[in-house]
């Protein structure tokens, strides 16, 4: 299969809408302009960081490349519309590898009312990349910046977190239904999503505030994949690694609060879920009337004082590290 035939065989699985005018097959797509601001977003997937194979099939990484970036538009609290998929596809692996991603990738774009709008596609002697921009536009007045956190806001988080690794990093729902349903509810002051873990992405979303933070240890709310991995960890020295080591990660929290599981909460990155903070009484009103059925935990505080403290049961605090996932380039 030439690469033409393989961009014929993604333009006749695409169903154009809007705000789509000319979509794949010329030289630049045409796009309806529209009165609200634009959002524009982009990331990059590389097979041996972001997935492997066999352990993922092609479907399941073009399904994460398209969920990766509907999860930044989510955390602006965007709507998405079009995406573009630029990608360097592996020669050995052949065209049903190449056509399963686009299937897993076009199966969730056609989830969230997303065209593809166009790419770039090429083919090499080496692994899969793919970069993907996604166009979007704000769901309320404003799109949510991470620099708006105010002194009292209260801290949340949706969903559960940890563990990523065993599954949910390539199967997990972008909250981007959640995120317009908060800002219909009530005013988001500062939100960012969990790609790097939730003590490193609120390191971020604090210092563009220019806040500090303290965060109760026992409300972070585990996932299960987050306690398996430590049942297996106990089981198995062998069992998944965690992206900040243990030892460097457990050596800078005191034993109490950095129990393994905890540790997985605060610094496997990839949940993908929405971090974002609301003033005291929107709290309370998120508190009584979030519809769900995905689940909202408040976890702290906003202080005006900076730095990030991690809060045990006695009432003991502690400094909270940025652990988490990051690109190292030396
Ligand atoms: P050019 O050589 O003029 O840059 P291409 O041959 O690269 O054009 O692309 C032809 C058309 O196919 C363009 O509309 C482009 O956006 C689209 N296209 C190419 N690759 C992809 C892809 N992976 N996904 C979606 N559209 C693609
Ligand atoms: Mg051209």
């Amino acid at each position: 299969m030439s690469e033409f035939e393989l961009i014929d065989w993604i333009r006749r699985r695409v169903v154009d809408r809007p705000p789509l005018l000319l979509g794949i097959g010329d030289d630049a797509a045409v796009l309806a302009p529209s009165d609200k601001p634009l959002l524009v977003t982009t990331d990059l997937v590389m097979e041996g960081t972001d997935f492997t194979f066999p352990q993922t099939t092609p479907q399941l990484a073009g399904r994460k490349s398209l969920a990766v970036n509907l999860s930044d538009i989510a955390a602006m609290a965007g709507i998405p519309t079009a995406a573009f998929v630029s990608v360097a596809l592996p020669q050995a692996r052949g065209e049903s590898f190449a056509e399963a991603f686009f299937d897993g990738l076009l199966d969730l774009a056609d989830e969230f009312g997303v065209v593809l709008a166009g790419g770039d596609t090429n083919a090499w002697d080496k692994p899969l990349v793919a970069s993907i921009t996604m166009l979007g536009y704000p769901a309320g007045k404003k799109a949510i910046t991470r620099s708006g956190a105010k002194p009292g806001d209260k801290i949340f988080v949706t969903g559960e977190l940890g563990g990523s690794i065993l599954g949910h990093h390539l199967t997990f729902t972008p909250r981007i239904e959640e995120a317009r349903q908060l800002v219909n509810l009530v005013d988001v002051h500062a939100m960012i999503d969990i790609s790097d873990g939730l003590a490193a992405d609120l390191h971020h979303l604090l210092g563009a505030s220019n806040v500090g933070a303290v965060i109760q240890a026992d409300r972070i709310p585990i996932s299960a994949a987050a306690q398996q991995l430590v049942s297996g960890e106990r089981e198995n020295s062998k069992a998944p690694r965690l992206t900040v080591p243990e030892s460097t990660a457990s050596e800078r929290l005191p034993s109490a609060l950095g129990a393994p599981h905890v540790l997985h909460a605060l610094s496997d990155g990839e949940d993908f879920e929405l971090l974002f903070t609301v003033c005291a009484a929107d709290a309370e009103k998120l508190q009584r009337h979030w519809p769900g059925p995905t689940k909202l935990t408040c976890l702290g505080e906003i202080t005006s004082e900076i730095g990030c403290w991690l809060q045990g049961a006695d009432g003991a605090k502690h400094p909270l590290p940025p652990l988490g996932w990051q690109h190292r380039f030396s």
